[in-house]
């Protein structure tokens, strides 16, 4: 048995991986964008048993040649406009690499990758109009961050007993809407109202339910007439609630709903948010890029400046490879006093130039141990700087702008919404109609979209976040829209 690769063998199988990463990377393009997994390629998965004898590392990666990367989603392929799934830039991919090369746990330390995180972060504070004491991590994605936001502004609301020095207590029954400052028994209503947006995203009632706010906490604010959060709305609601005995606990705001690329009026909702000192957090995961780095978008930038917690995906609109969520928390005292257990006594902060380093970031989030997420993100920053991320983002509004042109000038077409690079749309037919045509695109192979329902219509949805399409590419989605619309219409 051999326990440790010689430089040689460590060569050779990076070389074949590198090749297997570029017949990847370059074949993309040139096959049929999706293309469902054959049944007897998943019976193949279905079938195996956990291996006992082991295989030789060429087999192993000729089984990932053969039965894995030959069937991907289609995101990185050029035509590939479903959901919000950019390609991975390929320096990414190479990050992943070399970071799981040194393999170090970011639960904190006094090593390079807790440095690098924490330069991302502050990279991140500073476009988003933080303040430069403010602190954040990389997490798994949007939804991690969103969750990671309202635990801190749910934690401020109503502390829970020290860890330590409060002795343990049988669970107390909580009380329906009333903000009890015992963790105990956190069920439905001990913690306060959370606002979202009528397009808030799916993961802000997760992160509720696993708070413990409870659906029956969650108040959905009227939009305006872009689908944005009435900021007018929520004032009313806030006061309505206060009347009736129901505290207020954060609202979440969105820069870039996932629907429709509606961008809210954040600078107003902070107002409103100041107004009542309630917790602001702002769900950028998806167009946090746009809004922070695009012209425009005034209002927007100044009320994400004035937010308590921002949430922005680095694995959408920033090309990094998938698990590279983050979050921005003002506030660092209060980041730490809602995930931090360790005892004041056994804390690190005097050996900044020691083995602790700074503050853990296993005491400002849920993970303990972390990858080096930080990486990839750190080297696309210096990579391809603010202006090459400006020109990516600037290209995929152009394509999407190019989609919803494309739709308008068809007849049997009607576009719904066009918000930052989503474009959502139908033909001119019921709901069903349109439910098959998305399928038959979807397994056409020649483009790809995603479906959604905008107001009370079934809608198709493209989003553009691949440098890689061309307007000939936005051109092929909408001719393969109407190519499969009159299909259906002649079966
Ligand atoms: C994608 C998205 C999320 C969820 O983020 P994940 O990274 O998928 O967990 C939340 N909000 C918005 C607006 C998003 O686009």
């Amino acid at each position: 048995m051999t326990t440790e690769w010689t430089a040689e063998e460590l060569r050779a199988t990076g070389y074949r991986a590198v090749d297997l990463v570029v017949e990847h990377l370059t074949r993309l393009p040139g096959g049929p964008v999706f293309q469902p997994v054959p049944p007897g390629v998943v019976q193949t998965f279905e079938a195996e048993g956990v291996p006992r004898a082991g295989a030789p590392v060429a087999a192993v990666l000729e089984e990932f040649a053969t039965r894995v990367e030959p069937w991907p989603f289609g995101n990185g392929h050029p035509r590939f406009f479903g959901w919000v799934n950019p390609p991975p830039h390929p320096l990414g991919v190479f990050a992943e690499l070399l970071a799981a090369a040194m393999n170090p746990s970011v639960a904190g330390g006094n090593h390079a990758a807790v440095h690098v995180e924490r330069q991302v972060v502050r990279w991140f504070a500073e476009l988003a109009g933080f303040p430069p004491d403010a602190t954040g991590l990389l997490v798994s994605g949007g939804s991690a961050a969103t969750l990671t936001a309202l635990a801190v502004a749910r934690h401020r609301a109503t502390p829970a007993p020290d860890p330590v020095s409060a002795p343990v207590r049988p669970p107390t029954a909580t009380r329906a809407g009333a903000m009890g400052g015992d963790h105990a028994g956190a069920g439905a209503g001990s913690g306060g109202t959370l606002y979202v947006g009528v397009e808030g995203h799916v993961s802000i009632r997760k992160a509720a339910r696993l708070l413990g706010i409870g659906d029956a906490n969650v108040r959905v604010v009227a939009s305006d007439g872009a689908d944005r959060m009435s900021a007018r709305a929520l004032r009313a609601t806030i006061r309505e609630d206060l009347r009736a005995g129901r505290a207020p606990l954060a609202v979440v705001a969105t820069a870039g709903t996932v629907n429709t690329g509606a961008v809210d009026d954040i600078d107003a909702i902070a107002g409103v948010c100041a107004e009542f000192g309630v917790w602001l957090h702002v769900d950028a995961a998806y167009g946090g890029p746009a809004v922070l780095l695009l012209d425009g978008h005034r209002e927007a930038r100044a009320g994400i400046a004035r937010a308590d917690s921002v949430g922005l995906d680095p694995h959408k609109w920033l090309y990094a490879p998938v698990g590279a969520g983050l979050v921005l928390l003002r506030d660092p005292a209060a980041a730490r006093a809602a995930f931090s257990l360790v005892p004041d006594y056994l804390r690190t902060d005097g050996d900044v130039d020691g083995v602790g380093g700074p503050v853990w970031f296993s005491e400002i989030g849920f993970d303990q141990t972390r990858p080096f997420r930080a990486l990839k993100v750190w080297m696309l920053l210096k990579h391809l700087g603010l202006d090459g991320y400006r020109a990516r983002i600037e290209h995929d509004l152009a394509v999407a702008a190019r989609i919803a042109e494309r739709v308008a000038a068809a007849p049997e077409l009607e576009l719904l919404a066009h918000g930052l690079s989503v474009v959502c749309f139908r033909v001119r037919a019921d709901d069903d109609t349109n439910r098959r045509v998305l399928r038959a695109v979807q397994l056409g192979g020649t483009a790809f979209l995603s479906g959604t329902t905008v107001g009370a219509a079934f809608a198709l949805r493209a989003c553009v976040v691949n440098p890689r399409s061309s307007p000939a590419d936005a051109d092929t989605l909408v001719a393969a829209v109407r190519h499969a619309w009159r299909e259906q219409a002649a079966t």
